[in-house]
């Protein structure tokens, strides 16, 4: 199947053949048709997959078909909305690439970084507006942005945004925009929450699922290497300089571990940089210019901070230390492979981490290959310790008091940024943890 074959005009063609795609991906092959249609969509389909083509691509079409000449500044007609700024930004540079050639005009607004540039932005109108939940109501709220004219609702890593505490603010948004409209929710995961969103929302949706990510990991070579905790870091240098490694993202636990391990391989001569929550927008968005650019070698990301990055054919991803939810594992393994480009997982893992491996294991119902290094065999003796690093996903919350839920509620009512104040850079943990005017930043906005 070809772009052509799905409909697509002259000027977006364009724009797809100077990127260098040549064939549409499933997702796209499914998703483009009923979208030019007019029809609401309901997309199974995770990072990595070519789904941000596969809305962005029919949505242009769309506004450039029902364009009409208008007086005065420029209605929103698309909204997009992401879970995190990064997405965000990663989403805009789609639009901005795909569209370069219609004349369409669009914009991205997420938390951490000033809002007057932003309104301006917006005050001169925009028909395509990519926002972060938080940082949009913030934005309605000055009245810098107007949705009553919004035709089109993307909803992109919606699981993603349920799972960051996103509802409220998406059902808020929801309020602001018109009863008709087309709704595409692409999410990677179908919950019940999900479903619910789903039936309230979409209106005879066409349904399409493409290969979830555990299995999609195909295309990405996994291996395990036992190693000792105290030695892992002297593993990966060796590692990464013996092979000549030269695109790495590794991952580690916690923002602290991040930063530490950044600072230690620096010392051993691998150029590195740290992103995670606790950096601000402005350090984390020259981290991955330096690493896209191939200035630094290794970029070490928490879960949140590396959900959504898409760096073009990344060749090394290694678990510094294995994510407590296994389904994290899924996602950190698929930043390599992607497109059908071959990958490689590599992770270290102590005596602490072999149930976590256990059930990532099961999670993708194979097992990863176990390779020893030489001269760096686990020591035996070593017995396991539990994993000191917070709250795990599965344990239960402490029961809120009348005032802390009122201070919750205050803190929803006026959101503008957000901070993680718990060790852990996690989705589940930072949503819980929102002030307005914080210098702590988090990809939520
Ligand atoms: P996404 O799932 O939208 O994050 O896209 C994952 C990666 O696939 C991005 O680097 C895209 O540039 C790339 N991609 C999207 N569509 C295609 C295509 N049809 N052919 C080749 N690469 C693609």
């Amino acid at each position: 199947m070809s772009f052509e074959s799905l409909g697509l005009q002259a000027d977006i063609l364009r724009a797809i053949t100077e990127k260098g795609y040549t064939q549409p991906t499933p997702i796209q092959q499914q998703a483009i048709m009923p979208v030019l249609e007019g029809k609401d969509l309901m997309a199974g389909a995770q990072t990595g997959t070519g789904k941000t083509a596969g809305f962005t691509l029919p949505v242009l079409q769309r506004l450039i078909e029902t364009d009409k000449p208008r007086k005065g500044r420029r209605p929103v007609r698309a909204l997009i909305l992401t879970p995190t700024r990064e997405l965000a930004a990663q989403v805009h540079e789609s639009v901005q690439t795909y569209g370069r050639y219609l004349p369409l005009k669009s914009t991205v607004v997420f938390g951490g970084v000033s809002i007057n540039p932003q309104k301006q932005k917006l005050i001169k109108g925009v028909d395509i507006l990519v926002a972060t939940p938080g940082r949009l109501l913030d934005h309605v709220s000055q009245r810098s942005v107007d949705l009553s004219k919004v035709d089109i609702l993307v909803l992109d890593e919606a699981d993603r945004m349920l799972d960051m505490g996103f509802i409220r603010d998406i059902r808020k948004v929801l309020d602001l925009l018109p009863q008709k409209k087309q709704t595409l929710l692409f999410s990677a995961t179908f919950s019940d929450d999900i479903k619910k969103l789903a039936n309230d929302l979409l209106d005879s949706p066409s349904l399409i699922e493409v290969a979830r990510r555990n299995t999609a990991s195909e295309t990405v070579k996994q291996v395990v290497h036992p190693v000792d905790k105290k030695r892992k870091r002297e593993l990966l240098s060796l590692l990464i300089r013996s092979h000549e490694w030269q695109q790495v993202l590794v991952f580690t636990r916690t923002k602290h571990g991040a930063n530490r391990l950044a600072e230690q391989l620096g010392k051993d001569g691998v150029t590195s940089a740290a992103i995670h929550g606790n950096k601000s927008q402005g350090a984390r968005t020259r981290a991955l210019a330096d690493f896209k650019s191939g200035k630094i070698r290794v970029l070490v990301a928490t879960d949140i901070a590396a959900r959504g990055l898409d760096i073009d054919q990344l060749p090394h991803v290694v678990n510094y230390e294995l994510p407590n939810v296994a389904e994290d594992y899924v996602h950190r393994i698929g930043r390599t492979g992607r497109a059908g480009n071959e990958g490689e997982a590599m992770s270290l893992v102590c005596v602490d981490e072999l149930k976590l491996l256990k059930d990532i294991e099961k999670l993708i119902n194979r097992d990863i290959p176990k390779v020893e290094f030489e001269g760096f065999e686990p020591d035996p003796n070593i017995k396991p310790e539990p994993i000191q690093n917070g709250r795990g996903r599965n344990q239960k919350r402490p029961a809120k008091g009348k005032q802390g839920q009122r201070a919750s509620n205050r803190r929803n009512n006026r959101r503008s940024n957000t901070s993680d104040s718990s060790k852990q850079d996690h989705p589940r943990n930072t949503s819980r943890h929102r002030r307005k005017n914080t210098h702590q930043d988090t990809s939520i906005s």
